[in-house]
């Protein structure tokens, strides 16, 4: 059954141009994720304003219940636990220089590695994901999580650490849902964030040898280059701090920030 999968973006979702040109299409069939019912063609669309590139359309909430509905392997916690404790480490590491302590909340929290060391360090940890299942293993470590959108959640006390991995690229509006961080984080606190980066000459180089796996990942919306990332991220309220390359994921940014 074909469901209307998307809502159409009617200006940029970052600066609300209205020049909007395509820029690419992909065939996302071959996804782990998708299902009978999405549309197997993505979009990519740019705009002339602030030359941000983002999918023509974000899932309705029927798409996202289809591919809701399943888990890749490596966002179950406890996945590779071992060896993803020795990767989360070096994320921790680039925030340690701005932040020993305090509430660390991981939105999208995966299989939970960060959280884990996070609080080995001395965090205190607290998980957000869109997954239930996730969610639930969680809580039944002991560990404090929520399954619910992170701008509608009441939290005791601010944190003083944000943590946003690979997140960023799925959010409909990254802007609005950044403000929305912002306000759950101290004064100085700090926002980890990562996804790919457009900007990189690796990315200009898989797109050019069409291994680029980033224009069929049915999950994203957005290709953030470090630039538009970064005048993002003042745009509403942060100050970069550092700027490194993911060991996690493919062609990944990793940047610190700081609640100004
Ligand atoms: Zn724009």
């Amino acid at each position: 059954m074909e469901v209307s999968d998307r809502h159409m973006y009617e200006s940029c979702p970052l600066c609300d141009g209205t020049d909007i040109k395509k820029f690419n299409e992909a065939d996302c069939s071959n996804h782990p994720l998708f299902q009978a019912g999405l549309n197997p063609k993505m979009i990519w669309v740019i705009c002339s304003g602030c030359k941000h590139v983002f999918t023509n359309g974000y899932f309705t909430d029927e798409a996202n219940k289809i591919i809701f509905s399943r888990t890749h392997p490596h966002q179950s916690v406890g996945h590779e636990m071992e060896k993803n404790r020795i990767l989360a480490s070096m994320l921790v590491d680039r925030v340690v220089p701005y932040a020993k302590d305090g509430v660390w909340m991981d939105v999208g929290f995966g299989n939970g590695a960060l959280l884990f060391t996070a609080m080995e360090y001395g965090f205190d940890p607290i998980g957000v994901d869109l997954r239930q299942d996730c969610v639930d293993a969680m809580k039944k470590i002991g560990i404090k999580a929520h399954c619910q959108d992170v701008a509608t959640l009441e939290l005791s006390s601010k944190c003083r650490v944000v943590s946003l991995m690979d997140v960023l690229e799925h959010v409909p509006f990254p802007k609005e849902f950044l403000r929305a961080i912002a306000e759950k984080l101290e004064d100085n606190g700090v926002l980890l964030v990562s996804c790919p980066n457009s900007g990189s000459l690796l990315w200009d180089y898989l797109t050019g040898t069409g291994t680029n796996p980033y224009w069929g990942e049915i999950e994203h919306f957005h290709n953030f280059s470090r630039q538009r990332l970064y005048s993002l991220l003042e745009e509403v309220g942060f100050t970069p701090q550092s700027f490194g390359v993911s060991q996690r994921y493919r062609a990944g940014m990793e940047i610190v920030a700081t609640k100004s």
